[in-house]
């Protein structure tokens, strides 16, 4: 994963008070030092699937619909002259969205979703190319086109709404804190006056933490591996997030880190498509319908997500709004 083999310094905002930051006392280096590679192993090493995970061959198979066609979208257009569909996600959310840096392959709950979807849409869901897209730069990559649709934790809201359409949802998620295992004073936010904490740019958990909580020091990177690397070596204290990625990270070193507290917020995950391509994203809404009707969903819940021991919670109804 690419946070444990280049943690890249801050982007979006640097620290605000450098000269206050703990320094790690040098058997914390150590461990932090020891962890890492650790991580580096549960990660498998490049090629190889992730710890947990499943084969390739155990992935279910997504019919293709046969004979489909999409006129009133241009987005499915384009991609049809293509030969094939480009598609925004996450590639160090483990169970979620993950690259294998060797491979190349995408795997995870956003992803088969997003492959299930494909095969509605009429593509061979072998043939979809996977662009990683940061939370800041979702909207942005569907305006200018960079992207088909989008399938990484991407949370629905009357906001983002404005600037995309959405699909779905298809999962519900909440905010919640990932510390680490030693960690006895954070239990929710409530707990963090204070305390560094760190999320990603651009997230509506880094939005809501500014906004309700803004006792906490607050840091944002681009990505949440990024923020878990900080906490691991003792620069942030927490890091906030959707329940589903946090749990991804510890589940890899349950030893080192946990999630605490009950989840704070509801976060519907859509599919994201082009703002005002309604023929898509009714389209996406009826082949999300299909294939939780025909156990798709659940089947490809079952071999990714649910392997972090997160329960399945039954996909949330699908919010088919008018057009906009
Ligand atoms: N679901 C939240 C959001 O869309 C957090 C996860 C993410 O940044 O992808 O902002």
């Amino acid at each position: 994963m690419s946070y444990l083999r280049n943690p890249r310094g801050p982007r979006a905002q640097e620290p605000r008070t450098p000269a206050v930051r703990r320094r790690a006392p040098r058997a914390r280096k150590l461990l932090a030092a020891a962890v890492l590679t650790l991580l580096a192993v549960a990660c498998g090493k490049e090629g190889s699937p992730p710890v947990k995970g499943p084969s390739p061959d155990q992935l279910p198979r997504y019919e293709v619909r046969a004979g489909f066609s999409l006129p009133g979208s241009a987005t499915w257009q384009r991609a049809k002259q293509r030969g094939r569909l480009v598609v925004g996600a996450k590639e160090d959310q483990p169970y979620m969205g993950e690259k294998d840096p060797a491979t190349g392959r995408y795997s995870g709950f956003d992803i088969e979703i997003a492959k299930m979807i494909s095969a509605s849409l009429g593509f061979d869901p072998a043939s979809v190319q996977f662009r990683t897209i940061a939370s800041a730069n979702r909207e942005t990559a569907l305006q200018n086109g960079q992207i088909d649709y989008y399938v990484g934790t991407y949370t629905i809201n009357d906001k983002r709404k404005k600037l995309v359409g959405f699909g779905g949802p298809y999962y519900m998620a909440g905010q919640s804190l990932l510390v680490r295992s030693d960690e006895k004073d954070i239990d929710g936010p409530k707990d963090l006056d204070g305390k560094r904490v760190c999320s990603a740019a651009g997230s509506t958990p880094y939005q809501r933490m500014a906004e309700d909580y803004p006792r906490a020091d607050l840091v944002a990177y681009d990505t949440y591996s990024v923020c878990v690397d900080n906490l691991l070596t003792y620069q942030v204290d927490a890091v906030t997030t959707d329940d589903t990625i946090l749990m991804g990270y510890a589940a890899k070193v349950p030893d080192e880190m946990k999630v605490v507290g009950t989840p704070f917020s509801k976060e519907p995950y859509g599919i994201g498509v082009p703002r005002g391509d309604n023929a898509l994203r009714f389209a996406v809404d009826d082949a999300l319908a299909a294939r939780e009707k025909n156990g798709d969903w659940q089947k490809a819940y079952d071999v990714t997500l649910g392997l972090s021991g997160r329960k399945a919670t039954p996909a949330p109804p699908i919010d088919r709004y008018p057009a906009s």
